[in-house]
């Protein structure tokens, strides 16, 4: 039952468990393919699947997921499963131990933590500390360190390289060493939304497993498969609102099962409430008080999450303005604003809507000003709706 907690993949897990039952591993792979597709999920399934104790079904090489290797995993504690990732260089840094640690490096050993405790909860989530510089070259020399210890149960020793783009040239040119000369114990998998930005000797050295983005059918039927309570409609809306992010589709069913509203449904209802203010004659102070608000306020992540929201959004209005009896709504759950907007706005033009919300998007990913480029994307909006200047 192992392989089938992950969400979709199943040319990938086959083509790993074939290998394994053969015993042609090879000694490092790079696993790429779309942010939130669940690369490292599977990676992590593969460490599982070497270590544990008790594989379950020899035939269908699971592992057992409860023996102490499989916990120890899942806790991010196993000795011969590493799991590197960007850090902050502070907490790299040789400490004096007559010193008393500062402040300083106590609180990023708490950021630290914290990504992985959001990690254990969400395997799709990728941790990445915000003042990294990348992987660094002191991370690289202490795997080499550890590369050299033969695993403390026997087997392998894996190491799991997650956004290996984001390796700096010296660690880079450490890994390739390690990658020429790979100790017949060590497994590495590095794992890539960016391959094109690895070192091409790295990876050459590595199989390449290609992943894709989940196809939403799947992506239902392992909701429908996992959790049953979740209705047909609230199921729909996670998969319309997470774009193929397994990430957030763990997000939202977590939110979901502990009866909360899902983050991305609340900035769905935010985003909406805005387009309202945008588009009141006399509201204008409000507008940008609004605005403002949320450029202090919410994660770059969070302003394009409802971006992408309102395009959905727009989507399903366009749709329903060729085709009334349209029902494939995007937003099942927003029939009747759907139908408002329809009849409110018959001189909307939603090529141009479509586009402004896109490079707005764009421009935000990019590290645009949040303020400056969500007010252009007002007026523009407001433009483009109304057909009034
Ligand atoms: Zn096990």
């Amino acid at each position: 039952m192992s392989w089938d907690r992950i969400i979709g993949h199943a040319l990938q897990k086959s083509i790993l468990r074939n290998a394994h039952t053969a015993d042609r591993l090879s000694h490092a792979y790079l696993f790429t393919g779309p942010a939130g597709s669940g690369k490292e999920t599977v990676a992590f399934e593969l460490a599982r699947l070497l270590k544990c104790r008790e594989v379950s079904d020899s035939a269908r090489q699971d592992a057992c997921g409860t023996c102490e290797n499989c916990r120890r995993i899942d806790d991010m504690l196993h000795p011969d499963v590493e799991y590197i990732f960007p850090v902050e260089s502070l907490l790299l840094e040789r400490i004096d131990p007559g010193k008393t640690e500062n402040k300083r490096l106590s609180e990023a050993r708490a950021r630290y933590d914290e990504l992985l405790e959001r990690k254990k909860k969400n395997p799709y989530f990728t941790p990445f500390m915000e003042r990294s510089m990348g992987i660094l070259s002191e991370q690289i020399s202490e795997l080499q360190q550890k590369a050299s210890f033969m695993p403390s149960g026997g087997g392998k020793k894996i190491f799991i390289i997650s956004q290996a783009e984001k390796l700096n040239p010296s660690a880079a040119n450490k890994l390739l060493k390690l990658l020429e000369e790979p100790p017949a114990h060590v497994l590495f998998i590095l794992v890539s939304s960016r391959p094109e930005n690895i070192l091409p000797t790295i990876r050459s050295r590595c199989q390449v497993l290609k992943f894709s983005r989940v196809a939403t059918a799947d992506i239902e039927r392992w909701i429908q498969d996992t959790c049953p309570d979740i209705d047909e409609q609230a199921r729909r809306i996670i998969v319309s609102t997470s774009r193929g992010n397994l990430e957030r589709v763990l997000d939202a069913v977590h939110h979901r099962l502990d009866g909360e509203e899902p983050a991305d449904i609340a900035l769905r209802s935010r985003a909406i409430q805005l387009l309202r203010l945008i588009l009141s004659p006399k509201r204008l102070q409000e507008t940008l008080g609004e605005l403002e608000d949320m450029s202090r306020n919410l994660s770059r992540q969070d302003i394009v999450t409802m971006l992408s929201a309102l395009l959905l959004f727009f989507q399903d209005v366009n749709r329903r303005r060729i085709d009334p009896s349209w029902s494939d709504l995007n937003n099942p759950d927003m029939e009747t604003p759907v139908t408002r907007f329809v009849a409110n706005f018959p001189a909307a033009d939603f090529m141009a809507v479509s586009s402004v919300t896109e490079q707005t998007i764009h421009a935000l990913r990019r590290n645009a000003n949040p303020m400056l480029t969500l007010s252009g994307f007002s007026i523009e909006l407001k433009r483009h709706l109304t057909g009034v200047r």
